[in-house]
């Protein structure tokens, strides 16, 4: 195994076990490690520090794993992250009302660069580092002998595939191809999903509890459903009782899946209205015509991959946020997310803050969005915690 040396006063982040090995901490790479190897991290000094995933392509050189010399990473410690993991899932497939969730969670899971979604009988799993694409093989194997799935797809389309020099895939990796509608259940909800077309790994599964939340204020009300997708707040409102619910999407196959999905719940689809159109834009003409509604969802996609991009992302989500305030009927409510890791909490609250003062209203933070127990935040690795959101009233 090749050692990898540590600047020297670089080993604060390594003690906290922190799993990210930036580049520019290395003093030297004493051998010729090929990329995703499992490498040993000596300090200055030479005492040993962490094993990890070498990865020379990437910002991340290493992508730590363990902090216990004598616990040797081999094929049967990865079973035992992957075992450890899906059983920590079993809570919330239990009753059956849910039977789509977040296997695998990438570091927070200890397994850096792997995600594996369920969706009923099927897998889609994304593999985002050189290191989880060569264990591969193990882990198939290792899920296949504990969930006994019918077919496992990689759906690794992901741009960050090419920060570690990987090409994109999307195929089967064992069993069958999944059938172009895979009908799941979220809290009694079907939805079908696309997994081979789909965005992302075909369902944002992180939404299953704010979904709910939300729904349980949706009696008798009026909602608008922005950045819907394929219907996750606009299927919950209805099933509680909305009296009218508007979604807004600029995918087409979003807009056709969530119609179908209204269908496959036997929801009344007169109540319902949807829009395949830019939010922002729509957002205005709704104003035009004097519409009003008693809860707005804002549901947009990442506005900030980066903190560098946060100046412009707060402007972004101030704006869509000012013309989602000034939709509501006075003390309505309104959902708001941030899906941007880059942007905390603090930072969410300051923007709709602004956004307030700019549309000349009142707001109140009633509860705080954050993302399921099936995408745990690990303590060490606080990056991990991406999606926030805030139920505003608005006066
Ligand atoms: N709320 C959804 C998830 C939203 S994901 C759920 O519960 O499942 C973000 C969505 O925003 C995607 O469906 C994407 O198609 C849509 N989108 C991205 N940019 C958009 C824009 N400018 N206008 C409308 N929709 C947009």
């Amino acid at each position: 195994m090749v050692d990898v040396i540590l600047k020297k006063g670089k080993e604060k982040a390594v003690l906290q076990r922190h799993p990210w090995l930036f580049s520019g901490a290395i003093e030297k790479v004493k051998g010729k490690p090929a990329n995703g190897d499992i490498v040993r991290l000596l300090n200055d000094k030479g005492d040993f520090m962490a094993y990890g995933f070498y990865n020379d392509q990437s910002r991340v050189a290493l992508r730590l794993l363990e902090w216990n010399e004598n616990t040797e990473v081999n094929e049967d410690w990865f079973r035992k992250k992957v075992a450890v993991a899906v059983a920590s899932r079993s809570e919330l497939l239990e009753d059956g009302s849910t039977n789509t969730c977040r296997l695998i969670f990438s570091e927070a899971d200890y397994l850096p660069g792997l995600i594996v979604d369920k969706y009923a009988d099927y897998l889609a799993v994304q593999v985002l580092t050189s290191g989880i694409e060569n264990i591969m093989p193990v882990i198939i194997d290792e899920l296949q002998k504990l969930l006994k799935p019918e077919g496992i797809f990689d759906k690794s389309d992901a741009s960050s595939r090419a920060h570690e020099g990987l090409g994109t895939i999307n195929q089967v990796l064992a069993g069958q191809h999944p059938p172009d509608v895979v009908k799941v259940l979220e809290n009694g909800i079907s939805y079908g999903i696309n997994i081979a077309e789909g965005q992302k790994s075909g369902f944002y599964c992180d939404q299953r509890d704010n979904r709910h939340i939300v729904a349980l204020h949706s009696k008798g009300k009026k909602v608008l459903d922005c950045f819907s997708y394929t219907g996750g707040f606009t299927l919950n409102s209805l099933q509680n009782g909305a009296i009218a619910v508007t979604s807004v999407d600029s995918s087409a196959l979003a807009i056709e899946t969530l119609k179908q999905n209204i269908e496959l719940n036997n929801l009344d689809a007169s109540k319902h209205t949807a829009i395949q159109s830019d939010v922002n834009k729509q957002l205005r003409v709704l104003r035009e015509q004097g519409e009003k509604f008693d809860i707005v969802v804002l549901d947009p996609p990442k506005y900030a991959p980066s903190r560098s991009a946060l100046n412009k992302a707060s402007r972004a989500y101030k704006d869509l946020n000012r013309m989602g305030m000034l939709l509501l009927n006075s003390g309505g409510l309104l959902a708001t997310f941030s899906c941007s890791g880059a942007m905390d909490i603090d930072a969410f609250k300051q923007v709709l803050a602004w956004a307030a003062l700019d549309a000349g209203k009142e707001v109140q933070f009633i509860y705080q969005f954050c993302q399921p127990e099936d995408h745990p935040v690990r303590a060490s690795f606080p990056e991990g915690e991406y999606l926030k959101g805030l139920l505003c009233r608005v006066l």
